[in-house]
């Protein structure tokens, strides 16, 4: 059960709200949603009528959220789109932000020349991974800590806020201090407890889609987060797979304008993971553009060759910096 609040609710009304639930034997949490404030009430132990508030002061509206299409990132409970702010770069609404970095970090020369070289043709967050859920428990795994001070040089020489993936409750207090956005990869997407911990941290979190996920499943996996009282919340289409493409996806862009519309919440793709082949990534960056994405998270690696980890989707340095100037061009 969900209780909107009126818009610049006095803080007494607000607390006389709260009292009311409370005399009622229930719990409530006070949520911050943009400017919006809602009480998310919980501790049923039977059916709840909410004719039982209906005449406090203060009180918007109550939605029973069991059954209801209704989600705390939807467009009807507030208008405004969210923008998330990362470590100061902005995500949303009026916002064209690429992120950019190579797949996993792999050791500190590689990272800092992929960082350089994506800040310089104009990417505004890095990304890399240090701890990476790989398909094949025989690659690649990802630096792990050890990699969380390359991640802070790349921070402290660029200025560039950075990404990285959390899969458990270890790596996510691990790079906590360190990242500015956290990544819950696309095998994550139906890890409830993992959502219910990027919920409960004071940082951003990137959501992606998993394959197959409907748009309900990933908009329910994101209300987990919501629910907890982080808001932050950017989601990030990474493709599907296709019968008609053997080894690669395809990034579905429909999926990706139906959470636009749907939410107010950022919302990007990631042309990598969207094709699985680097020679399709700048025409679907392009597509995903042009079809209104908030922003693009690309794979850039200085010698695509060489990676330890989704070498065949990533660009060269010169690649993505031709990205940047076709999108220039067209944003404009
Ligand atoms: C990644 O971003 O490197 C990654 C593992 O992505 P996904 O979760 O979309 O597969
Ligand atoms: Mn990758």
């Amino acid at each position: 059960m969900l209780i909107v609040l009126e818009k610049r609710c006095p803080e007494k009304i607000v607390s006389n709200v709260k009292n009311k639930v409370r005399g009622l034997g229930l719990r409530c949490k006070l949520l911050q949603l943009g400017d919006y404030r809602l009480l998310l009430l919980s501790g049923f132990s039977a059916p709840f009528d909410p004719g039982a508030l209906k005449a406090t002061p203060g009180i918007k509206e109550i939605v029973d959220l069991i059954g209801s299409s209704l989600l705390l990132s939807s467009r009807a409970v507030k208008k405004n789109d969210i923008v998330v702010s990362v470590g100061g770069v902005k995500i949303g609404a009026g916002h064209f932000t690429v992120i950019a970095g190579p797949c996993s970090i792999e050791d500190e020369r590689t990272c800092l020349q992929a960082a350089k070289a994506v800040k310089k043709a104009g990417a505004a967050i890095f990304r890399g991974g240090i701890f990476k859920p790989r398909t094949s428990p025989y690659s690649f795994q990802g630096l792990g800590e050890k990699g969380l001070g390359v991640l802070r040089r790349v921070k402290r020489e660029t200025g560039l806020p950075v990404v990285t993936e959390v899969m458990d409750e270890r790596s996510l207090d691990c790079v906590y201090d360190t990242a500015d956005l956290l990544q819950i990869g696309a095998r994550s997407m139906y890890n409830y407890p993992l959502l219910k911990l990027a919920g409960k941290a004071r940082k951003p979190v990137m959501l992606k889609r998993a394959p197959y996920a409907t748009i309900k499943e990933w908009l329910f996996s994101a209300e987990y987060i919501l629910k907890e009282g982080n808001s932050d919340v950017v989601l990030c289409e990474r493709g599907t797979r296709s019968a008609a493409l053997a080894d690669c996806n395809t990034l579905d862009l429909g999926v990706m304008l139906a959470a636009k519309e749907q939410t107010r919440l950022p919302v990007i793709a990631d042309p990598s993971h969207g094709t699985r082949k680097s020679d399709r990534v700048i025409p679907m960056a392009l597509a995903a553009a042009a079809a209104g994405a908030h922003g693009l998270m690309v794979e850039v690696h200085p010698r695509p060759e060489h990676a330890l980890s989704d070498g065949k989707q990533a660009l060269s340095p010169a690649a993505f910096k031709t990205l940047m100037m076709r999108l220039r061009s067209f944003l404009q």
